[in-house]
């Protein structure tokens, strides 16, 4: 049988690697998705074929709904299957209160990290569903721990977009529970990436990681192991949860 074909959304970096880097290792056929940094792809599917695996990068805005349907259309073409999806891409703004945000940064965040996962869990559903024909598989939405904490003086247009994403998790989990696609969710706490550069501070975790109960803050192979653990047969009675990846925080 043909391997099993999994999309890692914002997969060239970031914990969005470590997961397509995994997938790999764990028998996955992997299709990273990027949206600026080709040469990043490029590294990680360099990666995985020198390990004897096959990856294929694919450029796409996730929030641009012409973009997702052609990156899929270039997955069916390519492969002809769909297995699972890891909704990764997310995007966060410099650090600020509430009452200095503009509608265009808000709209910006929202865009990428709801509308771009609810695009890419479409076009999942539609391939992947019994309902359509498909032969079942898994999603994993890549939260935050900002979901639950709010993230004040931060960024709460963030974290509300990852409350949104947790929403998605419940309700489609539900939608497709007898369709053979289980749907969940991870929630990382402070995790060494680039991402908290495109906030303003590149030093937050070690500047915060005192706040986590295990006292460090985390890396990205660690939040990947749960995501590739909720797409696993071991996972095969779980949808609609959570796992949070945060230390305790
Ligand atoms: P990162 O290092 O900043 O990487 C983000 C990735 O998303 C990049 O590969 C980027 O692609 C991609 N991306 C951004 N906008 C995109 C778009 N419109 N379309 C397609 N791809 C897009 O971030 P990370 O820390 O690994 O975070 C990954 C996920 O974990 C995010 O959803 C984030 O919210 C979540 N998370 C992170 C932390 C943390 O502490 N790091 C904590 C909780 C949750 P390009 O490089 O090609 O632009």
């Amino acid at each position: 049988m043909a391997e099993k074909l999994i999309l890692v959304t914002g997969g060239g970096r970031g914990i969005g690697a470590a997961c397509a880097l995994l997938a790999a290792e764990r028998g996955y056929t992997v299709c990273i998705n990027y949206h600026s940094d080709a040469g990043a792809a490029a590294a990680v599917v360099a990666a995985i074929e020198s390990a004897g695996a096959s990856a294929l990068a694919i450029q796409a805005d996730v929030s641009n709904e012409a973009e997702v349907l052609r990156m899929f259309g270039q997955i069916d073409e390519r492969f002809g299957r769909f297995d699972a999806l890891i909704n990764n891409a997310g995007v966060l703004a410099p650090q600020m209160r509430v009452e200095q945000m503009d509608a265009a940064r808000i709209n910006r965040i929202l865009a990428t990290n709801v509308t771009g996962s609810f695009l890419c869990a479409r076009e999942a559903v539609r391939r992947m569903s019994t309902r359509h024909g498909g032969g079942g598989g898994a999603i994993v939405n890549i939260s935050s721990r900002a979901a639950v904490l709010g993230s004040p003086g931060e960024y709460v247009d963030y974290a509300a977009s990852k409350a949104a994403l947790d929403a998605l998790t419940t309700g489609l989990a539900k939608e497709v529970a007898q369709e053979q696609i289980r749907v969940n969710g991870v929630r990382p706490g402070l995790i060494h990436t680039r991402m908290h550069a495109s906030g303003g501070e590149p030093g937050r975790v070690g500047r915060l990681q005192s706040s986590v109960p295990m006292g460090r803050g985390g890396e990205a192979a660690e939040v990947a192991r749960a995501a590739l653990w909720l797409l696993s047969a071991e996972a095969s009675y779980t949808t609609g949860s959570f796992i949070d990846v945060s230390g305790g925080r």
